[in-house]
């Protein structure tokens, strides 16, 4: 069964990366630890069983590692949303503000479209950003959103608020205050 504390206890803490004032959640040793991928992963298949959702939208680049294992259990189409630049193709961005400039994310143009139902997955909320810019370009495309999920929550940066003040629901495994 899911252990929150042990799945916390894998999660590793890097203060000032990648700059200084920053504590950074380093997901990775989960990926090294096979009880923990199987335990966060399971959780979030469960979750996601009999729902109507028709294609899950991944992240660049951590998203990736946990939202292909969940495309593959409940046999949904995955679908990626990508740091500019990395996706062939005709492409749709949309920017967004970061504390220093701004980023920007792609999709390829046939990737959802009208009446489907999609799920975003990123490893981690912080201020929200990439995931509202995510959900931008799935609505351009003329799909919903059905929820937008995340391993880790930052309360304090209040990115799961504003994306739940934009309408969409959020569920995440863990918060660090
Ligand atoms: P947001 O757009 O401000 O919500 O930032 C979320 C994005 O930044 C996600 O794609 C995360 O992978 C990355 N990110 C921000 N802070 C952290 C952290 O402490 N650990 C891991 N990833 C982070």
């Amino acid at each position: 069964p899911y252990d929150e504390c042990y799945v916390k206890s894998v999660i590793r803490t890097v203060a000032d990366w990648p700059e200084k004032g920053v504590m950074f959640r380093d997901i990775t040793p989960i990926f090294k630890d096979p009880k923990a991928l199987r335990m966060v992963t399971d959780d979030f298949i469960q979750r996601y069983i009999g729902t109507d959702i028709t294609h899950i939208a991944s992240i660049d680049a951590r998203g990736f590692l946990i939202s292909s294992i969940m495309a593959y259990h409940l046999n949904l189409p995955l679908v990626l949303v990508r740091k500019k630049g990395k996706l062939p193709g005709k492409t749709i961005q949309a920017d967004y503000a970061l504390e220093y400039g701004t980023a920007t994310v792609e999709m390829q143009i046939d990737a959802v479209g009208p009446g489907d139902r999609v799920l975003i997955f990123d490893d981690l909320i912080a201020t929200g950003g990439t995931i509202l810019a995510a959900s931008t370009l799935i609505k351009e495309l003329g799909a919903s959103v059905y929820e937008a999920a995340a391993l880790i929550d930052l309360p304090d940066l209040e990115g799961s608020t504003r994306i739940q003040d934009a309408g969409i629901p959020v569920h995440t495994l863990l918060a660090y205050e």
